[in-house]
This record gives C-alpha cells, sequence and structure tokens, in this order.
C-alpha cells in the first residue's frame, strides 16, 4: 500500500513538472514587420498621460526647514517633528482620497486615483530625517508689505538652507512678520508661494499655537490638518498646475470661478463653488483628470524639474511581481510607460505599444500562447544605461500552434536590448 503511494505521488510529480511550453526569447529575424493604416500617436501631447491601471506611483521627495528667530521662537525640535510628520500624512491622505470635482455644477468628470505621494527623505548617509530647524532673523519672517528685498514674497535668503534642492523639493515653514500681522487688513490666512524646488510655507507655527478651546473644552487650533490643502497646492505649482479660478489653466476640466473659500449664501459665493487643490477654498482636495496628466507627464518626461524630484526606482528590476495583461483583454499603451517589473501578456490578450515604454536591466516582456505584443510606432528602451532582458514568447508543446505572437508596424523598434538578435533558449 505504502509502495502504491509514493508510485502515485512520483507519478503527480513527473507530470506536473514535465515542461508544457518552449520558451525563448525571440530575434530580430523572427520578427514580423507590417505597415499598416493607424494614426500616429502624439506621444509628447501631455493630456494623455492621466493615470490607469499601468500607471505606476510616483513618490516627491521632500525636505522641510522649520525657520525661527535667532531666539529659537517657534516650533520646539519636538513639536515640529511632530507638526512636519502629521503635516505629510495629512498631505498624502488628501491625495489618497482624491474628491470629486465640485465645478462645473452637474459635471461628470472623472474621479481618478492619485498616482503620487510626498516623502521626506533628509540624508540617509547622515540620518538626518529631513527636518531641520534654523534660527536666524534674516530668514524668519514674511511681511506682506514689503515688494521686494528681505521678507518680501520673493526675497529667497531662506533658500540659502535647502539641502538636496536639485533632487529634493525643500519647504520652508516661515511666520508672518509683526507688522503684518497688525495690518488691520491681514487675517492670518493660511498661504504659501512655490518656487520650483523650493516652496514657502507661511503663518503655520502661529495658527498652530493660537490654541481657542470651545464650549466642550475641546482644543480649536488651525493645525497640521488645516496645512495640509495649501502645502498641496504649492506643491502642485511645483509640479507643473497654475490656478484654475483667475486664468486659463490648459485644462478643460478646471473652469475658471469667483474664487469663494466656500460657499457663504451671498454672491458670487453662493450655490456650488470650487473644491479644487488648485483654487483657494477650505478643501483644496480635488485634482481633475487633466492636472493629472500634468503632472505625470512632467514626472515622465526626461530631465524635467519635476521627474529629478521623484524616488528614482524604475531602474531597480523587481521580480517579485508581473504587470499583468489579463487573458482576451486589449490594453494600449498610448503613452509613455515605465515599469520595473516584467510584463506578462496572458493568453487571448493584446499589448498595443504606441509611445516609449522603459523596462529595466533583467526585465522581460512574457507573449503567454495566443497573446500578442504589438509595437506600433512605439519603442521598448531603456533609460538607465543597461539592457532590458528580451521578448519572451511561449509555445504550447502540445499544441504548436498555440504560440505568442509579436508584430512590429509602422516603425516600431526595441533598443538597449540583451536577447534579440539571436535566439537562446532557457
Ligand atoms: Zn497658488
Amino acid at each position: 500500500m505504502k509502495i502504491r503511494i509514493i508510485f502515485f505521488v512520483l507519478i503527480i510529480i513527473s507530470v506536473s513538472c514535465a515542461p508544457r511550453y518552449n520558451i525563448y526569447f525571440i530575434a530580430d529575424k523572427e520578427v514580423m514587420r507590417t505597415v499598416t493604416e493607424s494614426t500616429k500617436q502624439r506621444c509628447e501631447d501631455f493630456i494623455y498621460y492621466t493615470p490607469d491601471s499601468f500607471s505606476i506611483m510616483r513618490y516627491v521627495r521632500v525636505n522641510f526647514h522649520i525657520m525661527r528667530t535667532s531666539a529659537g521662537e517657534g516650533f520646539s525640535e519636538k513639536e515640529g517633528v511632530q507638526y512636519v510628520h502629521d503635516l505629510v500624512g495629512v498631505c498624502n491622505y488628501k491625495l489618497d482620497l482624491n474628491a470629486k470635482m465640485n465645478l462645473p455644477e452637474g459635471n461628470s468628470t472623472a474621479l481618478l486615483p492619485v498616482q503620487y505621494r510626498i516623502v521626506l527623505t533628509g540624508d540617509p548617509a547622515t540620518g538626518e530625517d529631513g527636518i531641520y530647524f534654523h534660527d536666524d532673523d534674516s530668514a524668519c519672517y514674511y511681511s506682506r508689505g514689503k515688494k521686494s528685498g528681505v521678507y518680501s514674497l520673493g526675497d529667497r535668503r531662506p533658500f540659502e538652507y535647502s539641502i538636496g534642492g536639485d533632487t529634493i523639493l525643500n519647504l520652508f515653514l516661515i511666520e508672518h512678520h509683526i507688522d503684518s500681522i497688525l495690518n488691520p487688513n491681514y487675517r492670518g490666512a493660511t498661504s504659501g508661494v512655490s518656487f520650483g524646488h523650493n516652496i514657502k510655507i507661511f503663518g503655520a507655527y502661529r495658527n498652530w499655537s493660537n490654541v481657542i478651546y470651545d464650549d466642550s473644552g475641546n482644543v480649536q487650533n488651525k493645525g497640521a490638518g488645516f496645512y495640509g490643502g495649501v502645502t498641496n497646492h504649492e506643491i502642485g505649482h511645483s509640479l507643473g498646475l497654475g490656478h484654475t479660478w483667475n486664468q486659463d489653466d490648459g485644462c478643460d476640466d478646471t473652469p475658471k470661478n469667483a474664487g469663494c473659500w466656500g460657499p457663504t449664501g451671498v454672491p458670487p459665493c453662493d450655490g456650488v463653488t470650487s473644491n479644487n487643490m488648485m483654487d483657494y477654498n477650505g478643501c483644496q482636495c480635488a485634482i481633475s483628470p487633466c492636472q493629472l496628466a500634468k503632472m505625470h507627464y512632467n514626472f515622465w518626461k526626461e530631465n524635467s524639474s519635476q521627474r529629478t524630484l521623484l524616488v528614482d526606482d524604475w531602474c531597480d528590476y523587481d521580480s517579485t511581481k508581473n504587470i499583468i495583461v489579463t487573458k482576451n483583454d486589449t490594453v494600449i499603451f498610448n503613452a509613455g510607460k515605465e515599469f520595473n517589473r516584467n510584463i506578462e501578456i496572458q493568453e487571448g490578450a493584446i499589448l498595443i505599444i504606441k509611445c516609449t515604454l522603459v523596462l529595466p536591466a533583467n526585465a522581460k516582456i512574457i507573449v503567454k500562447p495566443t497573446a500578442k505584443l504589438i509595437i506600433d510606432g512605439g519603442v521598448i528602451t531603456n533609460r538607465c544605461g543597461d539592457e532590458w532582458r528580451g521578448i519572451e514568447i511561449w509555445q504550447s508543446k502540445k499544441y504548436p500552434s498555440l504560440i505568442g505572437k509579436v508584430e512590429f508596424a509602422n516603425g516600431g523598434k526595441v533598443e538597449h536590448v540583451k536577447n534579440f538578435t539571436s535566439i537562446i533558449n532557457e
């Protein structure tokens, strides 16, 4: 009895281990090249870069600088570190919860997931956490009344404290000068300004420390939760977005509006008001598909100011999980795409590459039996100075006609690829 079971187990093992497929990298001479009537994709048009289920998450590196007086007035180190961690959390929470656009009233604008987050960076080599304190009277204030020079909106003095500014977005928490606060028109508003890789955020400490207790004894202050909107707004500028309420920002889905903080019941702020991140309002929580497309195009574009800010993990091959084109689906990449994983085109599925597809060293494209890869005017390449691995064809041993197919149409090509010029059996 025992022997029979062992024999049975051996049969199962040998059956399951028998290779069912011929698997090999396709070679240049095997590729079918065609010309069809398809129109050329405008791959550099930002509007095609709205994130989809094949868009990877981007991480924007940030550092924070807490600017204090020479006497150290402002956040203590403990308070400041907590505040910044809370603020980063709130910013990412708002990005995670992207809201549906309020405007135009009755709109059917798609609500898409936001595919970027901010990440505190510092310097791993020194153990710095990305939160810095500077006690400097000449760089700790903003004075609304000053049109130029020290403490003005355009004063770049604080940016001398920038750390890793080529590849990290540096945010400076600066307080309103007493002259501004004493001004009868001063409203203590949260505000900021973006200068590319440097951002100033105003009044965070004053709003946080100005604690009021409500009737139930609960703390009411404008802390990190209140500053997530303005911080995301200023980062939005750095990532390439403009205001929407008062100008044409190049997007059809962000209508001009009255710029209301919220509905007041009094014209023009009666009725529905904007909740867009790039307007001034109490939510700043909605990012439209077109705005997302703009930022993602900037993330994609080589040598753009925004791409340099990203955690650059696209060259690090991750073998743990493949990008899947699901069985019998047809997927078209009509914008640039980059992955750090293999792409697996399952049985009966078709993947069409119209633009540039970037893969890291060791990553391959797996074309399962009856699946098809069409490189239609596009190019599959590597941007890391390496070679990606190749296009792997799967063929059923039992039914050889069940094989993955590859077609190069309209000048489509592969480059910086390891296994393409000759057949290599695995
Ligand atoms: Zn702005």
